[in-house]
């Protein structure tokens, strides 16, 4: 079976590259991006052992889940629209990219209605390219306090989607910079970050040797997409 083999093939690049770096794999979570692929998909990935997903439009994801196993555990990736937080809420349990204090008060707002609980890290645009989405790193850090005034939202750490590269050496740096971050952010907060989701298909050897604790990986697991849609589709 094809999705078995190419889990094999990302879970022995995942243990190559924590025995590198001395980590443990247990601490990288495999996230299995979804988006694109029918809720077949996810459930023959459950079957193999895959527990998390990623989607990146709520629209689908809200078709996709309900006809999904219910032991899967879902990861919102995408931008967000304020106008959609309500269904996130209620779809998801982690949403990695929380990119504004408007989207983040939006979603206490609505988890409260719902009595919910969500774990959220926050996305930051450590590249600066004006195509994506995420905290200019400065702005995050001034941010920071606003959110103990959220207390339906468990800061977990922070997300971040590298430039495209076709050597993925050369996006080392933002995966340093993001964990940096991270420790400058945990700081100023006084409590650990745990997560830092980074790395995808074609780099997530170079972010778990930077650190990494999520890599979200789509094409790799489940080949490449109907739609070519990368990382910055959005709502
Ligand atoms: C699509 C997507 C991924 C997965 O990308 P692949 O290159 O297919 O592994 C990861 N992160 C985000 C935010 C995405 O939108």
């Amino acid at each position: 079976m094809l999705l078995a083999e190419n889990l094999a093939a990302v879970q022995s690049r995942i243990a190559a590259a924590c025995g590198r770096s001395g980590r443990d794999p247990a601490e990288v979570t495999l996230l299995a991006v979804s988006k694109n692929h029918p809720a077949e998909a996810v459930a023959e990935a459950v079957g193999l052992g895959l527990t998390t997903f990623g989607e990146n439009r709520v629209q689908e994801a809200k078709a996709k889940i309900p006809l999904s196993p219910s032991r899967a555990r879902w990861h919102f990736i995408g931008h967000l629209q304020s106008n959609k937080a309500r269904d996130a809420v209620a779809l998801f349990g982690t949403i990695e990219s929380v990119d504004s204090l408007a989207l983040a008060e939006e979603l206490q707002k609505q988890a409260e209605k719902q009595a919910k609980t969500l774990q959220v890290l926050l996305e930051v645009n450590v590249s600066g390219e004006s195509s994506k989405f995420g905290w200019v790193p400065d702005r995050l850090m001034e941010s920071l306090g606003a959110f103990d005034a959220l207390p339906r939202l468990e800061l977990h750490g922070l997300m971040t989607i590298a430039p495209y590269a076709t050597d993925a050496e050369n996006v080392r740096p933002v995966f340093r910079r993001l964990r940096e971050l991270r420790d400058r952010c945990a700081d100023r907060l006084g409590a650990p970050l745990p997560v830092l989701s980074m790395g995808m298909s074609g780099d997530l050897e170079v972010a778990i040797e930077e650190g990494s604790t999520i890599v979200r990986v789509g094409t790799a697991l489940f080949g490449p997409r109907p739609k070519g849609v990368r990382g910055t589709a959005e709502e």
